[in-house]
């Protein structure tokens, strides 16, 4: 194709590497600003996306509004961003086979189950769909980290655990579970052991075939046993697996969360865990098909939360992954804010009780004696 000067971006996962800054470079918070990571580079502004494929496209940019609305962020200066993730770190975990099959649209096609992405001009499938997703699996790294500084992360995102090294699928693209775990054990030196919850409704089987035999990464993974993708060979990674059946309830599903999860913390004593907290669980799914109402995907949050951070003080990152009726983002912030309600997440500031005018002078302000100059 001609021109390619006049082009506004780079349609594949950009080369460059020398100069760009590290994503763990660019993951430095300041103590003002909340471990919660998202970009408006995440929606797919994709014509009309949404009615070829069960899909609100526009979710991720409604849990930020929700939180912000809700006057627990005022704005993006308060949360983190983070940039494309380019091809020499998707290479970490990804074979260039499989980078270089998502330059034909058939493949994305077959990737995100959206059959007319197949006869899409790839660029466009690159820049429309493919980027955002990149986007996205830099943000779940960044979240790793922050986890680490902060105790708690957030990626308003992400969650592509159908995705492995060498294989797409079931809307996921990119192995960003995977990614984030392997970055942690390779620059972090306190991470050597990781657990993956998983509690989307679908089998993870992405990060599980990356992860076979792997004894650093303890998987645990509660899905509806009757869906996508009943991956047998991947169920061999999973060290505690739950199965469940069409029209679970809250009342199951959350005694097998009392049941498991902290039985398999205590065994394990993971460095970090990553809690892919995937909403599709929730009644009215089509692809899900389980039953779980509002209120139980707040009362899992919850449970997850204190388990992990309140009772262990582990560090734990958050990722949104599959779900997407209309009321997808309305739930997941309304449990972003339950969190914060029950100070199982908070920010440093918070903490020191600072009025709003010292709050804006966050970075200053953190680094002198205190919070005694200002009360509330
Ligand atoms: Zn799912």
């Amino acid at each position: 194709m001609g021109g390619a000067q006049s082009q506004e971006e780079e349609p594949t996962p950009s080369e460059a590497g020398g100069d760009t800054p590290g994503i763990y470079e660019i993951a430095e918070l300041e103590p003002r600003q909340w471990p919660i990571v998202y970009s408006s580079q995440y929606n797919i502004g994709f014509m009309g996306l949404q009615r070829l494929h069960p899909f609100d496209s526009a979710k991720w940019g409604k849990i930020f509004d929700h939180l912000q609305e809700a006057g627990m962020i005022k704005g993006k200066e308060d949360i983190l961003e983070p940039r494309e993730i380019t091809k020499r770190e998707l290479q970490m975990v990804h074979t260039e086979e499989y980078l270089e099959s998502l330059t034909s649209s058939m493949n994305v096609a077959m990737v995100v189950e959206v059959p007319p992405v197949a006869i899409l001009p790839n660029f466009v499938v690159q820049s429309k769909l493919l980027r955002p997703f990149r986007f996205q699996t830099a943000g779940t790294i960044m979240a790793g980290k922050l986890a680490i500084e902060r105790g708690w992360a957030i990626n308003i995102g992400g969650g592509f655990h159908h995705c492995s090294s060498n294989s797409g699928g079931g809307f996921c693209a990119y192995a960003d579970i995977t990614l984030a775990v392997k970055y942690m054990f390779n620059h972090i030196d306190g991470v050597k052991k990781a657990m993956i919850v998983d509690f989307d409704a679908h089998q993870g089987n992405g990060h599980e075939r990356d992860f076979l035999g792997d004894e650093r990464v303890f998987i645990l993974d509660m899905y509806n046993r009757l869906i996508y993708p009943g991956d047998n060979f991947a169920k061999q990674a999973i060290k505690r697996k739950v199965e469940l059946n069409h029209h679970t309830t809250d009342q199951v599903y959350l005694e097998n969360i009392r049941r498991h999860l902290p039985a398999v913390l205590d065994e394990f004593d993971p460095d970090v865990v990553v809690y892919n907290a995937g909403t599709d669980i929730l009644e009215g799914d089509r692809l899900g098909n389980l039953d779980i109402t509002p209120e139980g995907v707040m009362e899992r949050d919850r449970l997850v939360f204190t388990e992990v951070r309140k009772k262990r003080g582990k560090p734990i990152f958050m990722l949104t992954s599959g779900g997407y009726q209309r009321n997808n983002a309305r739930v997941i912030a309304d449990s972003i804010l339950g969190l914060h309600r029950e100070k199982l997440i908070s920010n440093p500031l918070e903490d020191s009780h600072v009025t709003s005018e010292l709050r804006e002078q966050g970075a200053s302000l953190a680094q002198g004696s205190g919070g005694n100059e200002g009360e509330t």
